[in-house]
């Protein structure tokens, strides 16, 4: 064994300590550094090693070039995107999962893949879903869209009497994907799968919505020749915007088309009583992304895929090999996800779930949602500002009351980056920013200084 490593085998505990004491320290400050630091000259990338010096001299490395220039996208404070932190029970099973370094993607290995069931079971449930549906966990809501378009294309195939997991996507001819305002990762996927990103149709929303007109959908199925693939919005990234779910469902027996619901976020308004109601419908999909780090709080990066064809499912992800199990009634994991090998990624959410349950997390949602609708009306109070939306869930979306230009907006923003994190979007046509609240640390206090920060910004720039 190489000296310097069997010195760190020698004393792994001393080093393991060392680890926790530097991770302890960077969470200490996280309320209170930077949220994003001034932007640095980029550094020039230092050579490879030849001889190491071992955990210890990485460790002090790390901290020095590159720790201060992390952002604190785990604190209260950083409302850009839409972004989770780790509750600290995610944190132990996201360390856990690391130390144990599973690939639980076969029933011949250890309990692994029972451990994602049985996380995938609470998941569904939380989200209000039957045991009709089953799921994995992937790597984030990109990758669970992903996976249940390739599910979606598979039922195609299954309509017009093709396979294209077998003969290729051309074997389908040409597909229509309708949304009303899907998610970029919609248009990413479809190119990735084989469909292209001109198969996504945009069918007109409500009007002043971000919300598929069900009317509207329904005619463009009605002009849709063959089968088709419905993309519903369970929560828009600009708005948070609710497709009506059951009124899309009730178009089944007139029309032919997959249902996927892409419910990165807006699944967890299952979680709170008083907005459950907006995703409601969620189960009647055939398909359904959620993403867990965001609003679940776990380390990324992970998110859950789920589906009511499992079949369908192990016919576009098998990996038939001499050396892995059969496929059966309950195929291993390596036959459902578009990874063969994996870490243990529901570990995490396995661990925050035990450890805070339903209630817990659902006063991390409540709590979010009044941060969200807080810092919303103490923008709309101000003359400098206007609200592009009203706050339905827990985003923000404003814009500066004169003269919005992208520019202005980006002086805005660089203002406040190091007290609080936006970012930029156009929503109907107007360039404005979005506050995103799915931190399990965020409180009224942050928003306070949230508020503060934007309001003194914007007097400065004005
Ligand atoms: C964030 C998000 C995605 C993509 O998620 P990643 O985790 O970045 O892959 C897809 N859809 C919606 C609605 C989202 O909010």
């Amino acid at each position: 064994m190489d000296r310097t490593l069997a010195a760190d085998l020698a004393r792994l505990p001393d080093l393991l300590d060392a680890t926790r004491r530097a991770a302890a320290e960077a969470l200490a400050t996280l309320a209170e550094r930077p949220v994003v630091p001034p932007a640095p000259k980029p550094r020039d990338p230092a050579p490879l090693p030849e001889e190491g010096r071992g955990t210890e001299s990485a460790l002090a490395a790390f901290r020095e070039r590159w720790e201060p220039r992390l952002s604190a996208s785990a604190g209260p404070r950083y409302l850009g995107f839409v972004t989770g932190g780790a509750t600290p029970a995610a944190l132990a099973g996201d360390w856990l999962t690391a130390a144990h370094d599973q690939n639980s993607n076969s029933s011949m290995d250890g309990a692994g893949q029972d451990l994602e069931r049985e996380t995938v079971g609470w998941l569904r449930e939380l989200f209000g879903l039957s045991d009709a549906h089953t799921g994995t966990f992937v790597s984030g809501a990109t990758m669970s869209n992903t996976t249940g378009l390739a599910i979606a294309r598979e039922w195609l195939g299954e309509r017009l009497g093709v396979s294209p997991a077998d003969d290729g996507a051309a074997a389908l001819g040409p597909v229509r994907v309708l949304s009303g305002a899907p998610h970029s990762s919609i248009a990413k996927a479809l190119s990735f799968l084989g469909l292209g990103r001109s198969s996504l149709v945009r069918v007109p929303t409500l009007p002043g919505r971000e919300a598929v007109d069900p009317a509207a959908l329904d005619r463009a199925l009605a002009d849709t020749p063959g089968p088709a693939v419905v993309v519903a919005n369970a929560g828009t990234v600009n708005t948070v915007d609710f497709d009506d779910l059951p009124a899309i469902a009730a178009l089944r027996p007139r029309r032919d088309f997959w249902l996927h619901t892409d419910a990165a976020f807006g699944a967890f308004a299952a979680l709170s009583p008083d907005h459950a109601h907006l995703a409601a419908g969620l189960d009647a999909s055939d398909s359904v992304c959620v993403d867990l780090h965001k609003w679940l709080n776990v380390p990324y990066d992970s998110a859950v895929q789920f589906t009511r064809r499992r079949d369908l499912q192990a016919r576009v992800f098998q990996n038939s090999a001499a050396y892995l199990g059969p496929l059966g009634e309950h195929p291993d994991l390596v036959h459902l996800t578009p990874e063969n090998s994996h870490r243990l990624r529901a570990l995490a959410a396995w661990f925050t779930l035990r450890a805070y349950g339903r209630q817990g997390h659902r006063e991390i949602v409540e709590r979010n949602i009044a941060g969200a609708r807080a810092l919303g009306a103490a923008l709309e109070e101000d003359p400098a500002f206007t609200l592009l939306a009203p706050v339905r869930l827990n985003v923000v979306c404003f814009t500066l009351a004169e003269d919005p230009d992208p520019a202005r907006l980006t002086a805005l923003r660089e203002a406040v980056s190091a007290e609080v994190f936006v970012t930029p979007t156009v929503h109907e046509g107007t360039a404005g920013l979005r506050a995103a609240f799915s931190n399990w640390r965020t409180t009224q206090a942050d928003v306070r200084r949230a508020a503060e920060a934007l309001r003194t910004a914007a007097r400065e720039i004005a």
